[in-house]
């Protein structure tokens, strides 16, 4: 494994930086400029996760994170990141693939702001945005790419991405990569970076293709798992209710009559349609609402992404692979409109809320036909962390 590229050589990449060469985050030791980031982030102490892989990743050592959204496992791999890349090469010398675009986004948005005193250079590349732009930055030379696996690929196979002095390579959300159909995009991309590289994965789940993945592709990693194999977050009040599915605009309307000012609350449904019509249905009635799903233009989802983050639009209504891996730390409810699928959707959709140790509330409409699918959601949850709400609609 390379060494880490000394400071003393990052010349212009330090020029709005001129602290002390070495730095605290907690008791972790970073360089001077990564440490100045983070505090600059807010970020005062190290998150669980941060404080257990972070010197290890240090140091080189790969990394299997079991730890969901809300753990701070952006940062976790961020640093080593930025403190591993040279950032007065133009090679691309670490790649992290992520499973959505709006993930994608946010990622490269985070490694920038950890690497902004070392001048570290960031791509994100991810389909539905013209190729054009993300070319021009790749021949500029960037020093982080941040990418969904299709998306990376077609690069790949134009010639403008060129993985081989990869150092760092990063699989965030493995197991939802491998929902989405990228299994065989993320090994072709990995068998394309030098074998000597580090490899950090990330999943909440480890089925057997990660386990896989794993055995092919990494060396003696560390694992750190974060309470059990599938956790909630305490700070969720996890409230479900009964109600037919003629009734669940209703049931919104008198969560939202409940609700405090200064509410964010990300809905979600199961279809693209459902998503139009229940954001439609909630604008006509005078309540600040669009929708997010796979089916809108580039430009549309950016502009809902960015009112609901600014705190400018309250509820955004989301399909799942939308929204999967938001971090938008203000989110005060989530509602699960349409059943998840099962326990890891569940978990996954719920960490929007209560991110970092802040109050959340998780609502869950449950009609006539999911009593089996919440059944298995309730059990591994435990009817201790769940509350029944009952609508007066019922009464
Ligand atoms: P993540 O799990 O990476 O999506 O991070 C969840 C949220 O925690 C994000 O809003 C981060 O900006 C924030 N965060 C991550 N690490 C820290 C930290 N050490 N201190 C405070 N906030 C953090």
């Amino acid at each position: 494994m390379d060494e880490r590229a000394p400071l003393e050589n990052t010349g212009s990449g330090l020029q709005n930086y001129d602290g002390p060469a070495r730095g605290k985050f907690g008791d972790i030791e970073l360089s001077g400029p990564i440490a100045a980031a983070l505090a600059d982030m807010g970020y005062e102490t190290p998150s669980s996760i941060q404080l257990e892989a972070v010197p290890g990743c240090l140091e080189g050592r790969d990394l299997v994170g079991q730890a969901i959204t809300g753990s701070g496992k952006t940062a976790a791999f961020s640093i080593p990141i930025c403190e591993r890349v040279d950032p007065y090469s133009r090679d691309v010398q670490a790649i992290v693939l992520v499973p959505t675009r709006e993930l994608a986004m946010q990622v490269a948005r985070e490694v920038e702001r950890v690497g902004k005193y070392r001048g570290i250079s960031v791509c994100a590349v991810y389909g539905g945005q013209p190729i054009n732009r993300q070319l021009a930055a790749l021949q500029r030379g960037v020093n982080v790419v941040v990418g969904t696996p299709g998306r990376v690929m077609d690069h790949m196979g134009r010639g403008t991405l060129d993985l081989q002095h990869v150092r760092v390579a990063v699989l965030d959300e493995a197991d939802e990569m491998l929902d989405i159909g990228f299994a065989e995009d993320m090994e072709f991309i990995l068998r394309h970076t030098p074998r000597s590289r580090q490899t950090l994965l990330f999943s909440a789940t480890v089925p057997g293709f990660v386990k896989r993945l794993i055995r092919r592709y990494q060396d003696d990693p560390m694992w750190i798992q974060l309470g059990a194999e599938i956790q909630t977050v305490d700070e969720v009040d996890q409230i479900y209710f009964e109600v037919a599915e003629r009734d669940k605009q209703t049931a919104l309307r008198l969560v939202l009559d409940d609700t405090a000012d200064n509410y964010r609350m990300l809905v979600f449904r199961r279809t693209q349609i459902g998503v139009d019509r229940l954001a439609n249905s909630l604008k006509s009635r005078g309540f600040g609402a669009m929708g997010l799903h796979g089916g809108l233009s580039q430009g549309e989802r950016n502009q809902a992404m960015g009112m609901f983050r600014a705190g400018e639009l309250p509820i955004l209504v989301s399909t799942n692979v939308a929204a999967r891996g938001i971090d938008i730390p203000e989110i005060t409810h989530v509602v699960n409109y349409d059943m998840p699928d099962n326990v890891e959707e569940y978990v996954h959709r719920i960490g929007r809320t209560a991110r970092m140790g802040r109050q959340g509330y998780a609502i869950t409409f449950m009609a006539e036909w999911d009593y089996e699918g919440w059944e298995k959601i309730r059990s591994h949850i435990g009817d201790d962390k769940l509350i029944q709400g009952k609508l007066p609609i019922y009464d």
